[in-house]
């Protein structure tokens, strides 16, 4: 495993943001950390980065405790962002760059390389604060990638780009993946999180509610839910054994056992079939499911 965590508490005060919260992350995968706001998720992060010392529990980064050595690997993009307004592009990078152990001269040849290919190399000499927040952002996320890090810890990563950065990132951070290394990643918009993730880790008030595969975790709490598109009488519909119906006038959701193909027979002479698939349950439905009015606060799309 690439990180676990054993029992983690943390508390601020009377709240408890952690409750004995354990997971584990083995290598190569993308992992998401996925809640509400003040679920939990950003002091869990702090914690496995050893910003945070948990009050019970154990933290096991790369198959050792946190240490100076072992967090060299990593690359950290925290939930509030903020470079050095006043510098450089370039230099800040550079700087942030040696601070991970890169000679400078290597380090600048790497920022500048990043900073072409996320489209800002024509920024490399202007300062920071003269960049918009997106751009700003992006170059946050290009200074976790200088070191080259085995892992990849990143803070909401999402929030606050648009839909053609978000693009860049994702694919950024799929590459990242396919180059072996490990991404953990936190989130509260859970349809971001169900387009990339191999294992998810769902959270509510500090306690995990459910992780492991995605697919697992699909298979396991997905409802099996057909949506058929008809003409004719929808009464038909109502005789297909199932555990729930929704029926509209041309339309309906049937969660049942039964295969397509069973339902396509039982449905074939009595109604027109326009369209008829089997839809997975989306990790929010799930969410909801285990949680119920918890959930709220999470972006559901
Ligand atoms: P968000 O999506 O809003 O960032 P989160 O899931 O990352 O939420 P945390 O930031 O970990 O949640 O916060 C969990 C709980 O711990 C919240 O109730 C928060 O108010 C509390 N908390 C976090 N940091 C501190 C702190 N330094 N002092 C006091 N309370 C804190």
């Amino acid at each position: 495993m690439i990180l676990q965590l054993e029992g983690i508490t943390k508390r601020f005060g009377e709240i408890v943001a952690v409750d004995s919260l354990s997971l584990e992350v083995p290598p190569g995968v993308i992992y998401g950390i996925l809640g509400p706001n003040g679920a939990g998720k950003t002091t869990t992060l702090r914690i496995v980065l050893g910003i945070l010392k948990p009050d019970a529990g154990k933290v096991s980064l790369m198959g050792r405790p946190v240490d100076v050595d072992v967090l060299s690997r990593v690359g950290y993009l925290p939930e509030e962002r903020g470079l050095y307004p006043k510098e450089k592009v370039v230099e800040v990078l550079t700087y942030l760059g040696e601070l991970k152990g890169l000679p400078h001269s290597d380090s600048r040849g790497r920022a500048l390389e990043l900073l072409e290919e996320f489209g800002l190399r024509d920024r490399a000499s202007a300062r920071v604060e003269e960049l918009s927040k997106g751009m700003q952002q992006k170059l946050q996320f290009i200074s976790v990638l200088l070191h080259d890090p085995d892992l990849l810890i990143l803070d909401e990563p999402f929030s606050g780009l648009d839909p053609i950065n978000s693009e860049i990132l994702r694919e950024r951070i799929l590459q990242e993946r396919s180059r072996g290394k490990t991404i953990i990643f936190s989130t509260h918009i859970l349809e971001q999180a169900e387009k990339m993730c191999d294992y998810v880790a769902l959270i509510s008030k500090g306690r995990k509610v459910v992780d492991g595969k995605l697919t697992e975790i699909k298979a396991k709490y997905g409802k099996r839910t057909i949506k058929v598109e008809f003409d004719g009488d929808g009464k038909a519909l109502r005789e297909i054994p199932h555990i729930s119906l929704r029926l509209y006038e041309r339309f309906a959701e049937i969660e049942t056992e039964l295969e397509v193909n069973d339902v396509v027979k039982f449905l074939a002479d009595r109604v027109k079939i326009n369209k008829i698939e089997r839809t997975e349950p989306s990790l929010s439905q799930i969410y909801i499911s285990l949680v119920g009015g918890e959930g709220e606060g999470l972006d559901y799309n």
